[in-house]
């Protein structure tokens, strides 16, 4: 997906920024069905905003922000589908290497509840077994358009093993906190030996070699000149 990353359709990276550079770096997702808000949800995560239909100018396909969670500066870096589910066509490298996913559902659509299963087989079989998810019920401010029940979600989100958060991202409610649970629960399997940000393919990347040697120091190298990711 040659488009994604690049200036032209880029966000662009979200301050505050740790001044001794960012501990972790995590590749995101945000998967679901067409229309269901992903690009939006994204928007407002980064810029604090409702982006409206209107605002064709920023093509949202790529963006990344700089969080804290726990003392720790965690840079995610965040890709949108950038149209491609319209035609069923997400392709391997997009899901290759990621550690986190949004995956998406519209809450007055049962048709994009039904397709989670198939999303969430793609994303254990190409990203990673042990990609951490979070299932977000979209547009919770259109209650009275209601098809799926917060307690069926609820349920398909214990028995699939994932965390869930119905969020607007017309509101912004429960936006951040989505992006920041999955950070969370990714950084907690990291402390717990569950997840080895070493491993090829993790989706995590240190931002800081000092941290790489503190944790193990058996593999510490030099400390180099840091880099800072923002
Ligand atoms: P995507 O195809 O999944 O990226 O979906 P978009 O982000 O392009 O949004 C699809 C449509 O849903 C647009 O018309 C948005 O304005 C609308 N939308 C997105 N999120 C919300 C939300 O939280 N609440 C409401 N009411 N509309 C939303
Ligand atoms: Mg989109």
């Amino acid at each position: 997906m040659s488009s994604l990353g690049r200036d032209a359709g880029c966000l662009g990276v979200s301050r505050p920024c740790s001044p001794f550079g960012d501990d972790f770096l995590f590749k995101f997702l945000v998967i679901g069905n067409a229309g269901t808000g992903k690009s939006c949800l994204l928007h407002q995560f980064i810029e604090k905003k409702f982006k409206d239909d209107s605002n064709h100018t920023i093509g949202v396909e790529f963006g990344s922000k700089i969080i804290n969670v726990g003392g720790k500066y965690v840079k995610l870096q965040i890709w949108d589908t950038a149209g491609q589910e319209r035609f069923r066509s997400v392709t391997r490298s997009y899901y290759r290497g990621a550690a986190g996913a949004l995956l998406v559902y519209d809450i007055t659509s049962r048709e994009t509840y039904n397709a989670l299963t198939n999303w969430l087989t793609d994303a254990r079989m190409l990203a990673s077994q042990n990609i951490v998810i979070i299932l977000c019920g979209n547009k919770k401010d259109l209650d009275t358009d209601r098809e799926v029940t917060f307690l069926e979600a609820s349920r398909f989100a214990q028995e699939n093993e994932l965390m869930f958060l119905e969020t607007s991202a017309l509101t912004g409610e429960n936006v951040e906190e989505a992006f920041v649970q999955c950070a969370r629960k990714i950084l907690n399997k990291i402390e717990s030996g569950e997840l080895d940000p070493e491993r090829m393919g993790s989706g995590i990347q240190y931002g800081d070699a000092a941290l790489r040697q503190l944790r193990s120091p058996r593999r510490a190298q030099a400390p180099s000149a840091q880099e800072c990711g923002c």
